[in-house]
């Protein structure tokens, strides 16, 4: 390449070649295999994973930020799953979305939910007073739920073993979740809280790739979790809660945390194996499909303990294929379903995932996240597949033996 074609002073070309061997995109062979990979590749429009790769590498910063890829892009790392130089496209594309340049690209959800979230602790503006009231309102009916006028969801309750942090849907739209996953703790005989000073597990700051944000919003969960004094912080079910909270947290705040950090299906995977709680797997006595959050498996390693869960409250996993490390994205990561006006995009991106969806043949899928439930459900409803989405942990609710 000749080297006076190069905007070497451009900020994604600077930001971009610091990393260690593996991340620096101006070792890119131009080969095209993450082309190959991408689940938008053969749709309508979406990015083109290798001339991201290659603007980013002459710097033509303004260039991309003008064209609609750094957000069409699902941060799935799909593509660097075969890349031979490692290269990793979340990086590239949270780094351009970070660019001053690219403010006005980010959709006003998205900024409207990083507001929320910087001066609420909940993206959906959800106040103090409205989370005790909300939290309340959900107890009173936990009480009739296991039947002992003593049980109740506690919040601030310094000494607590776990702290759990809910997916902002579990205070909204979806509190009979947060009473399936307040069912689990009670069961477990384990004391718990939630916090009433950070309510949600969300990190948008990832999403527009500004650290300096991610950091502030990873702060504001440990540092109330540290004066709570602790032992784990169990995380709802959040794909990219789970990737910014368990894997890159120490790396954000430049410290270890206090405490260890485990998903749900993670806890509910130990204490099943101390004998803590009992699950009957004959409540759903037919086979689960399991989809793979990007952010957790692929990009954070998470494969296990979600197929281990589901293996112990149903009559066994059923592999969606491909799975795993190749696992196609439901559609809706990267922010998209953050955005409101990207739902009809949604279809278009889940369009792959609802195919495979209909290849499988059954009618129940399980999930580990909030967010893929929901955009797996649309997309359950859109395409006509007839399939019922799941959390793994509420399956486990569901099974549990009290
Ligand atoms: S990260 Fe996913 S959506 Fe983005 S370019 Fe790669 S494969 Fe496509
Ligand atoms: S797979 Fe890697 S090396 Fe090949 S074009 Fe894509 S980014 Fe470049």
């Amino acid at each position: 390449m000749d080297s006076t074609t190069i905007n070497k002073n451009s900020v994604l070309y600077t930001l971009l070649n610091q990393y260690p061997l593996g991340d620096n995109i101006s070792e890119c062979l131009t080969c095209g295999a993450c082309n190959s990979r991408c689940t938008w590749f053969d749709g309508e429009g979406g990015p083109l994973p290798r001339q991201i790769i290659r603007m980013a590498a002459l710097g033509l910063d303004e260039a991309l930020v003008k064209t609609s890829m750094i957000w069409d892009c699902l941060l799935c790392n799909r593509c660097t799953e075969v890349c031979p130089m490692g290269i990793t496209m979340d990086k590239v594309v949270r780094k351009a979305r970070s660019l001053a340049i690219a403010d006005d690209k980010i959709p006003g959800d998205i900024k409207k939910g990083i507001k929320n979230r910087l001066e609420l602790g909940d993206v959906n503006g959800l106040t103090k007073e409205e989370f005790v009231e909300t939290v309340e309102f959900v107890s009173e009916e936990f009480i009739d739920e296991v039947n002992d006028p003593l049980a109740h969801i506690p919040y601030d309750q310094k000494g607590a073993k776990l702290l759990y942090l809910p997916n902002p849907r579990e205070l909204g739209i979806n509190l009979m979740h947060l009473t399936a996953m307040a069912k689990l703790f009670y069961a477990s005989k384990q004391t718990w809280t939630l916090s009433s000073r950070h309510t949600d597990v969300t990190n948008w700051g990832y999403f527009v790739g500004k650290d300096e944000v991610a950091k502030q919003m990873a702060l504001m969960v440990v540092e109330p979790a540290e004066e709570l004094q602790i032992e784990t912080l169990v995380l709802s079910e959040c794909g990219h809660g789970y990737h910014v909270l368990k894997y890159l947290l120490e790396d954000l705040i430049g410290r270890k945390p206090e405490f260890e950090v485990l998903s749900m299906p993670e806890l509910l995977v130990r204490y099943a194996e101390k004998g803590i709680l009992k699950f009957d797997p004959s409540v759903h006595p037919y086979k689960i499909a399991y989809h793979d959050p990007c952010n957790i498996a692929r990009k954070s390693g998470g494969y296990d303990a979600p197929r281990q869960l589901l293996s112990m409250v149903c009559d066994g996993v059923a592999e969606l294929t491909p799975n795993r490390e190749d696992g196609i994205c439901c559609g809706g990561g990267g922010g998209a379903l953050q955005d409101s006006t990207a739902t009809k995009k949604r279809m278009i991106t889940g369009k792959p995932k609802a195919d495979q969806m209909k290849r499988a043949g059954l009618p129940n899928l399980a999930t580990a996240c909030l967010s893929c439930h929901r955009q797996l459900g649309e997309l359950s409803a859109h395409f006509k597949l007839g399939i019922k989405v799941v959390t793994v942990a509420s399956l486990a609710s569901e099974s549990l033996i009290l």
